[in-house]
């Protein structure tokens, strides 16, 4: 069924047309599913990874299923070398990690579930989607009781999205961008604004806003807010955005970990970590909106989410 969708591929917005069995479109992954890393996680936001608390018990981490390749490759990506070429796989983009069957990705989600995992987080996983959306299928019917969760940029198609109604328990989204000439300049994605509102229009009409049980989360959407440098991205505009369109209760990770990647000595304004006052300023805003769930993080931390609101982990 899969090769259907890989033959001319238009999984993502990129609709590269490719035949991904002949060769790799903008992702840069072909027909394969490919893995460059599976792992408990214990620095994703607390309710996800579990928190050590009389409440929760033990943090038993997220089980983290780092996908190879990815379609908006930011130049400022923190995970390139699993996104775009790496140790793991020789020529850049030429198909990193390892290649696994959706028998053996099936039996990898229900190995980390048996390792504790209170998820299965699914990390840039929309350029396999289709093959995701048979391994869900396989994992359900052989015992996968756990949340998933479907990590992504946002930018992925809304019918893309409606194949996976059901089978995803937690959208973990990021709204990178609010203006066509950024996106363009960083992830050459103009589209990327209306692509990723869309998407997390279609994420929320699928499993709601966030709910929180005993600390962990168990259903609905958790949006991510890096703020970049200069807050070059508007973050304060993807925050009036879901206010307006999902309402302030909507769940926000808002994310001071930027530090420059990849290519970001390119881009001078971004070619420096993030500033505690430019993190501030967006959580003031943030605040002012009235949002009352998820997590901040400080500056420069790249695992120290704190519940912000009335409802965190
Ligand atoms: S998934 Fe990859 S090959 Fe398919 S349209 Fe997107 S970037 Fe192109």
């Amino acid at each position: 069924m899969s090769e259907r969708h890989f033959s001319s591929c238009r999984v993502c917005p990129r609709a590269c047309g490719v035949d991904r069995a002949v060769r790799p479109g903008l992702c840069g992954v072909g027909a394969g599913l490919r893995v460059a890393l599976a792992q408990l996680h214990f620095g994703e936001e607390p309710c996800l990874s579990g928190a050590t608390t009389p409440e929760t018990g033990e943090a038993r981490g997220s089980g983290t299923i780092f996908f190879s390749g990815c379609s908006l490759r930011c130049v400022y990506c923190q995970n390139h070398d699993i996104s775009m070429g790496g140790p793991i796989s020789g020529p850049e983009g030429a198909g990193l990690g390892h290649e696994l069957s959706v028998d053996d990705l099936t039996a990898l989600m229900l190995e980390l579930q048996r390792s504790g995992a209170h998820n299965v987080n699914l990390v840039t996983p929309t350029h396999f989607s289709p093959l995701v959306r048979e391994v869900l299928l396989q994992a359900r019917a052989n015992g996968l009781t756990v949340p998933v969760v479907w990590n992504s940029s946002a930018y992925e198609t809304v019918d893309t999205l409606r194949t996976l109604d059901g089978l995803v328990d937690i959208y973990l989204p990021d709204l990178r961008y609010m203006d066509a000439a950024t996106a363009a300049r960083y992830s050459a994605a103009p589209d990327y604004p209306d692509v990723a509102c869309a998407a997390i229009l279609e994420m929320h009409r699928q499993v709601g806003q966030l709910s929180i049980d005993n600390g962990i989360a168990r259903r609905g959407l958790l949006v991510r807010l890096l703020v970049l440098p200069g807050n070059t991205g508007r973050t304060d505009l993807a925050l009036d955005w879901i206010a307006e369109n999902l309402g302030t209760g909507t769940a926000i990770s808002l994310m001071g970990q930027y530090y420059p990647a990849h290519r970001a000595s390119e881009f001078p304004e971004i070619n420096r970590s993030l500033k505690p006052i430019e993190y501030t300023a967006v959580r003031r805003h943030m605040e002012r909106l009235g949002f009352e769930n998820g997590f901040v993080q400080r500056v420069g931390s790249s695992a120290a989410f704190t519940p912000n609101f009335r409802q965190g982990g």
